[in-house]
């Protein structure tokens, strides 16, 4: 039988586990195998693998490569054909109507930030996906926890970002952008001249969650009011489950479980703002922040907004948890037209471009 590409394969694992929410551990067991493996010639792959040595290569355990002796002799690894076999969408035709229009993705993280893949690495799952495209948005400075990028790291990520996307497969290419922190008197924590720059601006409030509600209010109102902002990050900043494996970032210490409320603010002034700047809601597909709740997107629905549905991936297979805010979207009765992230590259950046 014909080898297949072990490294392939591995990745392929890796994806599928980081998508199913599987802990860390595993899901790094299998992209460092991978990196290991990826600059050896063929010849010594198939040798170590005869000569059943691949466990001594710094990264490579024994399922790792089992998998892999599988790959060269032109078998699909038991590993991945469990998991493929285990695979499969629970969604009904609205929600997969939904996932199917969405051609992007407009918020996710990078090793830059919190995220824990290179740019590059998010960039070819997102192909692999089907996506068009896939707005990188990092954070901005004030979140040390997160790594936030300085006005300076943000330069260096735009030229680096040039650089990529000149390697990537025609018909797909990153869109700069930036989680910006909504700072406690509204404004956005990133310099003016570089948020004009960008070509997606999404607003998230990270601190001061459970502030009053007319503070919170006109915070959040001051920060719609500005041009730059696109998207309205996670607006009620609920956790309702612990952060899943895999991701770091603030609070994710040990891997606590946790929970927070929603932040207490006036939703329909909030939403009234956002349709009158024509800033869009963000329907956060991260299952532990499910954010906004159904009742609000109700509500954001009804004052006439637009939607982004996005990820808020910190790693690639999460890239794929799209279809979790596809269902809560369509329970809600969203509809395809009503998102950002189904128009093509150019209508975003068209739209975007309006605003600021
Ligand atoms: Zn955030
Ligand atoms: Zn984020």
């Amino acid at each position: 039988m014909k080898a297949r590409d072990p490294i392939a394969d591995l990745r392929r694992i890796a994806f599928m586990l980081e998508r199913a929410n599987e802990a860390t551990y595993r899901v790094r067991a299998f992209r460092s195998a991978a990196k290991a493996l990826a600059g050896l010639p063929t010849a010594e792959l198939t040798a170590r693998a005869a000569a059943g040595t691949l466990t001594d290569l710094a990264g490579v355990g024994d399922v790792t490569a089992r998998c892999v002796a599988e790959s060269l002799a032109g078998e699909e690894p038991v590993y991945l054909r469990r998991l493929l076999a285990t695979e499969g969408s629970d969604l009904d035709a609205e929600a997969t109507a939904l996932r199917t229009a969405l051609r992007g993705d407009c918020h996710t993280h990078s090793d830059w930030s919190d995220g824990g893949s290179p740019i590059e690495e998010m960039a070819l799952a997102a192909v692999e996906l089907g996506h068009e495209y896939v707005v990188l948005t990092d954070h901005s400075p004030r979140l040390t926890v997160a790594r936030g990028l300085t006005a300076a790291r943000l330069r260096r990520q735009l030229d680096h970002v040039e650089q990529v996307n000149a390697a990537l497969p025609e018909g797909f290419r990153i869109l700069t952008g930036i989680e910006v922190d909504i700072l406690a008197d509204g404004s956005l924590d990133q310099d003016e001249e570089l948020l004009a720059r960008l070509d997606v601006v999404v607003g998230s409030v990270h601190s001061g969650l459970s502030d009053e509600r007319s503070k919170m209010t006109r915070r959040m109102l001051a920060a719609i009011a500005n041009p730059h902002l696109d998207i309205l990050g996670h607006c009620t900043g609920r956790m309702v489950s612990s952060r899943p494996a895999g991701v770091t970032g603030p609070g994710d210490r040990g891997h606590r479980a946790r929970t927070r409320k929603e932040s207490d603010f006036d939703a329909d002034a909030v939403f009234a703002a956002c349709a009158e700047h024509d800033v869009a809601v963000e329907i956060n597909s991260r299952p532990e922040r499910q954010d906004p709740p159904k009742r609000l997107i109700r509500r954001a629905l009804e004052a006439g907004c637009r939607f982004a549905i996005s990820t808020d991936a910190h790693a690639p297979g999460q890239l794929d948890w799209q279809r979790f805010g596809c269902e809560r979207a369509a329970l809600c009765g969203v509809t395809a037209d009503q998102v950002v992230n189904t128009w093509s590259a150019a209508e975003l950046l068209d739209w975007a471009g309006k605003r600021s």
